[in-house]
C-alpha cells in the first residue's frame, strides 16, 4: 500500500509548481494528489458524433460538425470587429464567428478546405451559428482517430485559474499526469467477494475511467462503482456507529403490559387505531423489550395521529415503573399536547404536569417534588426540561416532538444522570423520502404512519392568481358565516423581511377592509411582536373570539385548531413545497371540509408552477418530499448540513435511490454476519472503519 502519495502537496505533480498550486488551493480546494484525484469531470464532451447541419437544435449542448469552408470576413469596426466565417456541408450552411484573437485565427483558415468544428451551437435568425468553435483540418483517418478522443472531460475552472493556464484542459492535462503515474497507488478498498457480487469496475480502473473514459460503457462502469463507493462506506460508517451505540447503551426493558396501558386501551381510547399506528405500536414495544436503548424517529403526516402513539408508548413505560417526558419546540405546542393528553386519560388516572418558561414558582416546585418523588409519570414541556434542576426519579421514555433537528448532543442532556438512558422517539411531520431518511438519519430506526384516520376529508386545494382575488374573498365570507375560522399567511423570509412587512401590512389594510367590524374580528400575529402579544392573539383565535388569523409564517408547527377550516396562503410561489405542506396541514384537523388556497402572481417560475401544482395534485407528504427532493437536491433540504449527505460527490440521493437502498441493505447483511468486522474477508473494511474514526475521509484513497 502506498496511499501516502496523495497526501503529497500539489506543488510537486509535475506541471504544477509554487505559484500554480497556491491558485489550485485558493481556488478550488486542491491542496494534493489526492485532491485533484477527487475532483471529477461535471461533464463530458462527446466527440464520437458527428452532426448534419440539418440536424443541429438549438437545445443541443456541444456538437462536432464535418464542412466545408467556403468563405471568411472580417466584419464590423473597431469594437464591433469580429471575424465570420461560413462553413457547409451537403445538408446546409452553418455560420461561424469569432471576436477575439481576430487577425491570428484569419490567417489559419483556408476557404475551400474541410474542417472538423466542434462548439456549442446557437441559432440566428433561424439559422446556425458556433461561436469561437475549436477548428481542426480534416485528414483521412480522423474518424478512426475517435478511439482516444471520444469523451471529452470538462473540469470545472475560473477567471483566476485560467490566468495560470488552467482551464478546463490546463486541468485534464495535469490530472493526466497524475494519473499517469500513480494509478498504480491507487489500492483496492473493498473485498473481492463484494467487488465480484457487485460485479464492480477496480477502483484503480474507476478513477481512470470517470477522468479519461475509455468509452461511455466504461465511464457508467467508473460513476458506479464510485458512487458505490460512496453509499457504502457511509452507510458502513451509520451502521457501524448505530451498533456500537448499541452495544454501549443497555436499554430499560418493558416486559409488561399492565393496568394503565390496558384501561387507556380499552376504556378511554376514543376511536380504533389505524393499521399503520398498531404497527408502529408494535415497532416499539419490540424495541423496548430487546434491552438496548431505542432511538427511533416516527414520521407521519399532520393528522396522522402521533400524538396517541406517544402517549400509548408512554403509558407502557409507566406499566414497567418509569417516568416519560414530552419536549415540545413552543410553549404553545407544549400547552396543546397537555391539554389532548389531559383529556384522553382524564383526571384521576395518572400524574401529568406541565413545565414551561411560564409555569409559576410554586407550580414549578410541586412538579419538581413530584418529579424526584416519582409521582409525576408523564411531565410535558419545552425545553425547560432538560435544565440541570430537573431530576427524575426515574426517566424511562422522552418524546421529542417536531425537532428533528434536536442533535444528538442534545438528547444526551436528558439522560446524562441516569446510568441506562431513556428510549427516545423522536416525532416529525416533516416527511423526508425515505432514502434521505436513511442517509440523514442512519442512526435512528424509522416508523412511518403512512394512513390518515378513516373519515378525514382530504383538504382540497386550490390554486388562484391575483385576479381572482374577489373570489377568494367571497369564499372566505361564506366559510365564516358558517362559523369557519379562517387563516391567512404571508411570506416572511429573512433577505427581504422589510419588503414582507410592507406585504403584510397592506394585506392586513385589505382584510380589514373586506372583512370590517363588527362582523369580523381578526387576529394578527408576525414575528416583530413580542412573545406575550403573540400568544394574546393566537389565544383569542383559539378560543374563537377571532374568525381570521393573519399571520406570517410564525404560526406554529403542530397547532391543533379543529375550527380553522381555511387556509389561504399568500404569495404561495414563493414558499417551499415542505413549508406549503406544513402550513396547509394547520387545516383540515376537524369534522368539516377543509379548503386551502394559493395565491399568486401570473408570473410564475417553471418551479414554482411545478410546486403549486404538485400541492394541488396531492396531500401525500411523502409524494411532495419526494418532488421538493427532485426540484432543490438534497443539498437544499432541512438537517443536511450537517450529514453525510454533503459529501456525496458522485452519487445522488434522487437518482441512485436504487442502489442506496441495495447497499443499506447489504451493509446490514455485512453486520449481521460479521458484526465486529473480524472475519478475515472483512479486514479490509475493518481498516477503513478504523481510519475514518481517526479523523481521516471515507472517500479519501486509502
Ligand atoms: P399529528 O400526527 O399531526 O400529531 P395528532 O396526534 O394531533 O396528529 O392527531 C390528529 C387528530 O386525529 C387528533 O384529534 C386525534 O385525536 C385524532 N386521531 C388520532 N388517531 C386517530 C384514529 N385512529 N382515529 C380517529 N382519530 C384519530
Ligand atoms: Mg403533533
Amino acid at each position: 500500500m502506498n496511499p501516502k502519495v496523495f497526501e503529497t502537496p500539489i506543488e510537486y505533480l509535475k506541471g504544477v509548481g509554487l505559484s500554480r498550486a497556491n491558485v489550485l488551493k485558493k481556488e478550488l480546494g486542491i491542496n494534493n494528489f489526492g485532491d485533484l484525484l477527487n475532483s471529477f469531470p461535471y461533464k463530458y464532451i462527446d466527440r464520437t458524433r458527428f452532426y448534419k447541419i440539418k440536424d443541429i437544435q438549438p437545445d443541443l449542448p456541444y456538437v462536432q460538425v464535418l464542412a466545408r469552408l467556403t468563405r471568411k470576413e472580417i466584419a464590423g469596426e473597431k469594437r464591433t470587429t469580429r471575424l465570420v466565417a461560413y462553413a457547409q456541408d451537403d445538408t446546409g450552411v452553418i455560420e461561424l464567428v469569432w471576436f477575439q484573437g481576430i487577425k491570428w485565427i484569419e490567417k489559419t483558415l483556408i476557404p475551400g478546405k474541410v474542417y472538423v468544428l466542434f462548439g456549442k451551437p446557437s441559432f440566428f435568425n433561424g439559422k446556425p451559428q458556433m461561436a469561437h468553435p475549436e477548428m481542426e483540418l480534416y485528414t483521412t483517418g480522423i474518424k478512426e482517430r475517435q478511439g482516444n478522443l471520444t469523451l471529452q472531460p470538462a473540469y470545472n475552472s475560473t477567471e483566476k485559474l485560467k490566468q495560470f493556464a488552467l482551464d478546463s484542459k490546463g486541468i485534464q492535462r495535469l490530472t493526466a499526469v497524475l494519473i499517469e503515474q500513480h494509478v498504480k497507488d491507487i489500492h483496492e478498498n473493498l473485498p473481492p467477494y463484494i467487488t465480484d457480487r457487485f460485479k464492480l469496475m477496480s477502483r484503480a480502473d474507476a478513477y481512470k475511467n470517470i477522468h479519461f473514459p475509455g468509452d461511455s460503457h466504461k465511464l457508467h462502469a467508473a460513476q458506479h462503482r464510485l458512487k458505490f463507493d460512496e453509499l457504502f462506506f457511509l452507510q458502513l460508517k451509520l451502521l457501524k456507529n448505530k451498533l456500537l451505540h448499541s452495544q454501549k447503551f443497555k436499554g430499560n426493558i418493558f416486559s409488561i403490559v399492565g393496568d394503565a396501558f390496558n384501561e387507556f386501551y380499552h376504556h378511554k381510547l376514543p376511536f380504533p387505531l389505524t393499521n399503520a399506528q398498531k404497527r408502529v405500536l408494535k415497532e416499539i414495544r419490540q424495541d423496548t423489550q430487546r434491552g438496548v436503548q431505542m432511538n427511533r424517529l416516527l414520521q407521519g403526516d399532520v393528522g396522522s395521529g402521533k400524538t396517541v402513539v406517544a402517549l400509548m408508548s408512554m403509558l407502557l413505560a409507566v406499566d414497567n415503573g418509569f417516568q416519560c417526558c414530552i419536549m415540545a419546540p413552543t410553549e404553545i405546542l407544549a400547552s396543546q399536547h397537555y391539554a389532548t393528553i389531559k383529556e384522553l386519560v382524564g383526571d384521576d388516572f395518572i400524574e401529568v404536569g406541565l413545565l414551561t418558561g411560564s409555569t409559576k414558582q410554586k407550580e414549578r416546585k410541586i412538579i419538581h417534588e413530584h418529579l424526584e418523588n416519582g409521582r409525576l409519570k408523564i411531565l410535558i414541556g419545552t425545553h425547560a426540561l432538560i435544565e440541570d434542576k430537573v431530576q427524575y426519579q426515574n426517566l424511562g421514555f422522552v418524546v421529542i416532538d417536531e425537532q428533528h433537528r434536536f442533535g444528538v448532543e442534545q438528547r444526551s442532556k436528558l439522560w446524562r444522570k441516569n446510568t441506562i438512558p431513556p428510549h427516545v422517539l423522536v416525532m416529525t411531520a416533516t416527511p423526508i423520502p425515505r432514502t434521505l431518511a436513511m442517509t440523514l438519519y442512519g442512526d435512528l430506526d424509522i416508523s412511518v404512519i403512512d394512513e390518515l384516520p378513516a373519515g378525514r376529508k382530504p383538504i382540497q386545494t386550490v390554486h388562484y392568481y391575483e385576479n381572482q382575488r374577489l373570489a377568494m374573498f367571497g369564499f372566505m365570507k361564506r366559510e365564516i358565516a358558517k362559523g369557519r375560522q379562517v387563516y391567512v399567511v404571508y411570506p416572511l423570509i429573512q433577505e427581504s423581511e422589510k419588503l414582507d412587512l410592507k406585504n403584510l401590512e397592506a394585506g392586513i389594510e385589505t382584510m380589514a377592509h373586506e372583512f370590517p367590524l363588527p362582523d369580523y374580528r381578526i387576529s394578527i400575529v408576525h414575528g416583530k411582536m413580542k412573545a406575550v402579544d403573540k400568544q394574546f392573539e393566537m389565544n383569542r383565535f383559539i378560543k374563537g373570539e377571532t374568525q381570521i388569523m393573519v399571520a406570517t409564517t410564525v404560526i406554529e408547527v403542530g397547532v391543533n385548531i379543529p375550527n380553522a377550516s381555511v387556509m389561504i396562503i399568500e404569495n404561495a410561489e414563493r414558499f417551499g413545497l415542505s413549508q406549503l405542506h406544513q402550513l396547509r396541514g394547520r387545516v383540515g384537523r376537524g369534522a368539516e371540509q377543509s379548503y386551502c388556497i394559493l395565491m399568486s402572481t401570473q408570473k410564475l417560475s417553471n418551479d414554482g408552477r411545478i410546486r403549486l401544482n404538485t400541492m394541488v395534485r396531492t396531500n401525500n407528504g411523502f409524494e411532495i418530499a419526494e418532488t421538493d427532493l427532485e426540484l432543490r437536491g438534497p443539498g437544499n433540504l432541512e438537517g443536511t448540513e450537517q450529514s453525510g449527505v454533503m459529501d456525496l460527490k458522485v452519487a445522488n440521493l434522487v437518482t441512485d435511490q436504487e442502489l442506496l437502498v441495495k447497499v443499506r441493505e447489504f451493509v446490514e447483511s455485512i453486520f449481521e454476519k460479521d458484526p465486529q468486522l473480524a472475519l478475515p474477508e472483512n479486514q479490509i473494511l475493518h481498516q477503513a472503519f478504523k481510519s475514518a474514526q481517526e479523523g481521516l475521509s471515507w472517500n479519501k484513497i486509502s
